[in-house]
């Protein structure tokens, strides 16, 4: 459950003549599993997240999840973006809430776990208040929370924490990894940031400039549970050096 097959994918925007974002990706994800994608701007990244996601058709290759070809978004795939584009009219709860109403999902089925996820992201105490009385990393948390209520066999999630200060940013790695602990879903996380891609991931991929491929693919065998202390470690640091050798090639 949740396993992601990639095989030769390609994008190209607007006809052949048109820019070519990526060129020949191959991905596979094993259910569960934790990637980084990691490359520079531009480079293709949103791309093939977006076309996992079933917002984008690829111009060639294959996609499947689960075995299934990728045709449309779906529960299956939870998406958290950089900006959560939350219902300001609603509060967090109801915000929360919205898919599995919008969908039918009798009360009884989603009000405990909408609980419970509430509890994980540390939102439990503002259940009523609106979007406008939060913080951004709260703000991400409830996108996070949505994304989760729906009971996704992978998270895509692309620069999630791109928008906010250092100090935000590290505590919702934190959030992160328990989240992910707790949830054990297959993780696809986009980032241009070197230590965040190596504190989360089981494996992090690195794109080269358009047009994207994956040029390396590096486990990262540092043991669990990480946490933010682990960003110090020499062991970290090893990885880090090699993937900054791999970065300044790719740039
Ligand atoms: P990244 O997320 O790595 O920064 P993107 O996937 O957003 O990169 O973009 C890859 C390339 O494709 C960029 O050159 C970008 O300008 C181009 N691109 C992305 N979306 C579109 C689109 N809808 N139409 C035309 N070009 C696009
Ligand atoms: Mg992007």
């Amino acid at each position: 459950m949740g396993t992601v097959s990639m095989t030769g994918v390609c994008k190209v925007f607007g006809g052949t003549q048109g820019v070519r974002a990526l060129d020949n990706v191959d991905v596979q994800l094993a259910e569960g599993e934790f990637m980084a994608l990691l490359g520079p701007s531009g480079c293709g990244k949103s791309t093939l997240l977006n076309i996992l996601a079933g917002f984008e058709g690829q111009s060639a290759g294959a996609i499947s999840f689960d075995g299934k070809s990728v045709r449309r978004p779906g529960p299956d795939r939870g998406v958290v973006f950089q900006e959560a584009a939350l219902l300001p009219w609603l509060n967090v709860w109801q915000n929360v809430i919205f898919g599995p109403q919008v969908q039918g999902v009798p009360r009884a089925d989603y009000e405990p776990r909408a609980i419970e996820i509430l509890r994980v992201v540390g939102l439990e105490a503002f259940h009523k208040s609106l979007p406008v009385q939060l913080s951004g990393g709260m703000r991400q948390r409830v996108g996070i929370a949505r994304a989760l209520v729906m009971q996704p066999k992978a998270l895509l999630m692309d620069e999630p924490f791109g928008a906010l200060d250092a100090q935000t940013r590290l505590s919702m790695q934190q959030l992160l990894l328990d989240v992910w602990q707790r949830f054990k879903t297959t993780v696809m996380f986009v980032t241009h940031d070197i230590d965040e891609a190596i504190l989360l991931a089981d494996r992090v991929c690195i794109m080269t400039a358009r047009p994207g491929r994956i040029v390396r693919d590096i486990p990262i065998t540092l043991p669990r549970p990480r946490s933010i202390d682990d960003l110090l470690s020499p062991d970290f640091v090893r990885f880090k050096a090699e993937i900054m050798a791999e970065m300044r090639g790719v740039h």
